[in-house]
């Protein structure tokens, strides 16, 4: 279910409400009014009602403070207490088309931002600052502009369905032909197409991380928040340039259309799912290798629509056209399937 999509109401109407309502707040009386609609940021909106309203705290402790909480009457103390909540009712009403919870994130993240100079010193502090970073930006630009560059998306993915089913086809009896060959008894002389590549590649079992040094374990398959719908696979942030390996054995297929995976790889397994591996600054399989679990097949980048670099990683069961986003699988239960501790 879509439930950012499900709200309609006029989002410019309720960002002016609260743009004027910061202004009459933070402006000194008589202050020329200046439009800041277009030169604010969602994010900066965020922080200035931030800084507002711990500037309200701290005033309606000081009230409290000198005046003792005694002289104050019950309605007085409830009005004191309902600030900051109508604030940031108000905060959300702005930010509509997003959960509550990415709204708090986006105020959270803003005052996170004021420290991170502080923090972002060691390459721990500065993994951490770059998943700040693309969920800061991932949250920009409405529900509705996301929802409708994923259908755009999905139309090409449609488009290509034909030929990469083909292709996952055609993989699939060439791991037949070379699981074949493994198993006759050498020198039996039948002829095979089946390459070394090939034997080399279902020789493999068993799985291997996508990522195996200086990573994250990023946003969950399924996570709500700044996506268009939901997570639909897993991310693990990390440098740009970092090694990414096939998860397990497979024949590596067309790369997804869909733009927002950038530069990708995808592989057909022999268990008939397959894996994708979104936002590489470069990849290293070409269409039609035979790959094994743990081999090389790209870098981690920021390509497509990627804020911080990270891997972006999809699992797509028997039967699913890779790319198909919202039919994606856990890759998390994949990955433990082929025998990933993780
Ligand atoms: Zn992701």
């Amino acid at each position: 279910m879509n439930k950012f999509s499900a709200i309609k109401s006029p989002r410019r109407a309720a960002d002016d409400l609260v743009i004027s309502k910061v202004e009459v707040t933070t402006e000194p009386a008589g202050a020329p009014r200046r439009r800041r609609t277009s030169t604010l940021s969602r994010g900066m909106v965020a922080g200035v009602l931030a800084s507002v309203l711990a500037v309200s705290g701290v005033l309606g402790w000081a009230a409290t403070s000198l005046d003792g909480s005694e002289e104050m009457s019950s309605e007085q103390l409830s009005i004191e207490l309902a600030i900051p909540e109508a604030a940031v009712l108000s905060v959300e009403k702005g930010f509509e088309d997003r959960s509550q919870a990415a709204s708090r994130g986006a105020v959270r993240s803003n005052l996170t931002e004021a420290v991170a100079g502080e923090v972002a010193k060691d390459r721990d502090a500065v993994l951490d600052a770059s998943v700040e970073e693309s969920h800061k930006h991932e949250a920009e630009g409405s529900a509705a502009e996301r929802e409708a560059l994923m259908a755009a998306d999905m139309e090409l993915v449609k488009a290509q369905e034909a030929k990469l089913k083909k292709e996952a086809e055609a993989a699939a009896l060439r791991l037949e032909e070379a699981r074949k060959a493994a198993e006759a008894p050498s020198g039996g002389g039948s002829a095979t197409s089946a390459t070394a590549e090939d034997l080399a590649a279902i020789s493999s079992s068993g799985g291997s991380m996508p990522v195996k040094s200086n990573y994250r374990v990023g946003a969950r398959f399924q996570a709500t928040g700044s996506w268009s719908r939901y997570h639909t696979g897993q991310d693990f942030p990390a440098p740009t340039g970092t090694p990414i390996y096939a998860v397990a054995s497979g024949i590596v297929l067309s790369p997804t259309a869909g733009g927002w995976a950038g530069t990708n790889v995808v592989i057909q397994h022999s268990n008939g799912g397959s894996t994708l591996y979104a936002h590489m600054s470069k990849r290293v399989a070409g269409t039609g290798q035979a790959v094994k679990a743990g081999q090389l097949i790209g870098y981690v980048g920021t390509t497509g629509r990627s804020f911080g670099a990270h891997l972006h990683m999809e699992y797509y069961k028997p039967g699913v056209t890779p790319g198909k986003v919202y039919e994606a699988s856990d890759p998390i239960a994949f990955m433990r399937s082929v025998g990933v501790n993780i």
